[in-house]
């Protein structure tokens, strides 16, 4: 044991070394008393930086223009949370490698936040081949058969996409920094009482605005849209499950132009996050147009620049929903 501990150390300093050459890599920062807090994904992101405002440094995990779901932190993510204060994550199995990372580190002071509790969880479609899977092909694949891949959870992890439910995320995020930072409860607070606000008005044009049509089906890239959909008693069926990085199969594709003829729908959703190979072939085939609907997992660098947000995606959103719906 001594033996690796040694090795290890050593490892250690010839990084620190190669790193701290000419840099401030090494050194130790002062944080000015601002809590380190770290977040999963872009919506997390966005509701921490509102209610921290500058009593926090808040840093996203995922980077910027990539797709949250088929993620995983790197050795530097694990060193940063390390020295962490707060990590604010989803859950609902949204991020698939949290358990391990969080039953890896050693930081004992860390305020661990799963910011959709409370929320009322709603079933989802997969739509994974694995599914399909008889218990006799099982068996022919014998030992190689991977269990855990087939194991697919039908709760729907993207609660933020309803305006509600990003409110109670918000509302947990506020009620995490007051616990680690008591000192600025009024500040978190009233941070959390503007924005809130500003959720609950655009989630009355959503319901105003959206009443209106007699049209209530949409065609999206994923599944994403589901707690949206709830509020606002529409359908998704989407070109793909839940699971953004799924490849659709082309009885999935008959299905959603069949199902797209029938309705009548002239809009095909994609995401700016992937590929809208898909959504403009059936487009193509039924004289549809595709559209943007952001499912607000992550924004590009060019919309961060803008200084979008979940708000103004979120009404880039109606929007577009406004224009599919009116066929
Ligand atoms: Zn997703």
């Amino acid at each position: 044991m001594r033996k690796i501990a040694s090795i290890t150390l050593a490892m250690t300093m010839t990084v620190t070394v190669m790193t701290g050459c000419g840099s401030k890599a090494n050194q130790v920062v002062d944080h000015e008393g601002k809590l380190q807090v770290y977040t999963s994904f872009y919506p997390l992101y966005d509701f921490a930086t509102k209610v921290g405002g500058d009593k926090v440094d808040v840093v996203n995990l995922v980077p910027t223009g990539v797709e949250p779901h088929d993620y995983e932190p790197s050795a530097r993510n694990m060193a940063a949370l390390e020295e962490a204060d707060v990590f604010i994550y989803n859950g609902v199995g949204m991020e698939s490698w949290v358990d391990k990372v969080l039953s890896t580190l050693e930081n004992e002071d860390l305020l661990v936040v799963e910011a959709s509790q409370g929320v009322d969880f709603i079933e989802g479609h997969t739509h994974d081949h694995e599914e399909e899977h008889t218990h006799e092909e099982e068996h022919a694949h014998g030992e190689e058969h991977n269990h855990d891949e087939e194991h697919t959870d039908s709760v729907d992890p993207h609660v933020w996409t309803s305006i509600r439910n990003a409110k109670i995320e918000m509302e947990n995020i506020k009620d995490a920094l007051v616990e680690a930072d008591p000192e600025n409860k009024d500040y978190y607070e009233a941070n959390y009482n503007h924005y809130a606000t500003q959720f609950d008005a655009l989630d009355k044009t959503f319901t105003d605005t959206l009443s209106q049509f007699e049209n209530r089906e949409i065609i999206v890239a994923h599944e994403a849209f589901g707690y949206l959909c709830h509020d606002y008693d529409l359908t998704q069926v989407g070109i793909e499950g839940m699971n953004a990085d799924s490849e659709p199969d082309p009885e999935r594709m008959t299905e959603i132009i069949e199902f797209a003829k029938e309705h009548e729908i002239k809009v095909i959703f994609f995401e700016e996050l992937v590929s809208p190979k898909v959504a403009e072939t059936i487009a193509k085939e039924i004289g549809a147009q595709t559209m943007v609907l952001n499912p607000v997992e992550g924004l590009t660098e060019e919309q961060i620049a803008a200084g979008e947000d979940y708000l103004s995606v979120m009404a880039q959103n109606l929007e577009a929903l406004k224009k599919a719906l009116s066929r």
